[in-house]
Parts: C-alpha cells; sequence; structure tokens
C-alpha cells in the first residue's frame, strides 16, 4: 500500500461515502479512530510484513476506497482478532477489514489465489484438493483417507453446486474470470 503523501490525497481519489459504507456495515465505531497505532503495534502479521493496520483505517476514514480496496495488503490480516481485544476505542477492526474485503470482491479486486481456490470449490466442492500426499497424511493421522464430504459422496456435489449459484457465488467467480480476461 502507498504511503499518505500529496499525491495519494487527491479530491478525485476521495470517496465521501465509502466510510459511511463500512460503519453501515457493522464497523460502527471506526469513526472515533484516534491513530493510536495500537491496532499496529500488536499485529503479528505486520511484524513480518509491510501491512499496517493503523494505515489501513486512516486511509478507509479518509476516503480512499479504491487504495483500499485496491491493496494487496487488505489480505495479510489473518483475523487473529488481537486488534480488536486491543483498541482502546473498542473499534471492530477486524470486522472492520473483513467488511471491506467483501466490498473489495465485490468491486473486482480478488487475490490470484484467492480465485483459484474459489473455482476448485465450485468445480469439486473443495477449496482444496484431496491429493496422494494429503491422503497419506491423513492415513498417518489414522482418520479416514477420504473425509466424510463430496468425496465420499459425490451425489451431494450437484447440491454445493446450487447452493454457489443461489448465493450468487459462482456469478461472482465468474464475473472475476470475464473482468480478468478483458
Ligand atoms: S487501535 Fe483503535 S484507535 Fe488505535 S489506531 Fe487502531 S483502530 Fe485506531
Ligand atoms: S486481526 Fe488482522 S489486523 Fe488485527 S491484529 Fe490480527 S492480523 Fe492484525
Amino acid at each position: 500500500m502507498a504511503d499518505i503523501n500529496r499525491d495519494t490525497i487527491r479530491s478525485e481519489n476521495v470517496d465521501i461515502g465509502f466510510i459511511q459504507e463500512v460503519v453501515d456495515a457493522g464497523a460502527n465505531r471506526i469513526r472515533t479512530c484516534m491513530q493510536c497505532g495500537t491496532c499496529s503495534s500488536v499485529c503479528p502479521s505486520g511484524r513480518r510484513t509491510a501491512f499496517r493496520t493503523r494505515e489501513i483505517i486512516r486511509k478507509a476514514l479518509l476516503g480512499l476506497k479504491d487504495e483500499v480496496l485496491s491493496s494487496p495488503d487488505l489480505w495479510l490480516c489473518t483475523t487473529c482478532l488481537t486488534c480488536l481485544e486491543r483498541c482502546p476505542r473498542q473499534i471492530k477492526v477486524t470486522d472492520a477489514i473483513i467488511i471491506m474485503r467483501n466490498m473489495a470482491v465485490d468491486e473486482g479486486y480478488m487475490l490470484p489465489s484467492h480465485r483459484k481456490a474459489s473455482k476448485k470449490l465450485l468445480e469439486t466442492g473443495h477449496a482444496v484438493p484431496l491429493d496422494e500426499a494429503n491422503q497419506e497424511m491423513r492415513k498417518e493421522l489414522g482418520i479416514p483417507e477420504i473425509p466424510p464430504t463430496v468425496h465420499q459422496h459425490e451425489d451431494a456435489l450437484e447440491d454445493v453446486k446450487k447452493i454457489m449459484k443461489r448465493t450468487d457465488f459462482q456469478k461472482l467467480i465468474e464475473g472475476q474470470e470475464s473482468e480478468e480476461k478483458e
């Protein structure tokens, strides 16, 4: 994510309704953020990456919608909830990040790895394929090599597909694919 500077904050980049959308979706105390940085300091992901929780919140408050939603940093949060527990303003920081991720996907921003896993889910009912290595590990752990899912109940795959179609998940993924091809 780019630093906040004069180039970043231009009026044409500001969406004044953005933060209200985040609030309406459930992050109702986000406007009380005082930029103390506690969320960044306790964030385990931030210790290993350039991800800065406080910065995402700041940019969201500034209305830098595209900047926030298009940033791969938005996906570096592990949703561990530590920031939510420590925020002195009791802001649901993790919820705000999840809300913005949902918005990002709706706007067509999805990481290639997530798209790949989603496509796998559409095709097979599983995001992670059951390969020989996985089966071997399951055997070592003393659990059935084939899990009691669509792998054991192939007829249930049609039901899973129906759910994904009715919830518009299929449309979302296929939409992402066609946008990528354009
Ligand atoms: S801990 Fe809370 S108040 Fe402090 S910067 Fe993070 S979100 Fe804002
Ligand atoms: S929930 Fe996300 S942003 Fe908050 S501390 Fe954990 S990894 Fe960091």
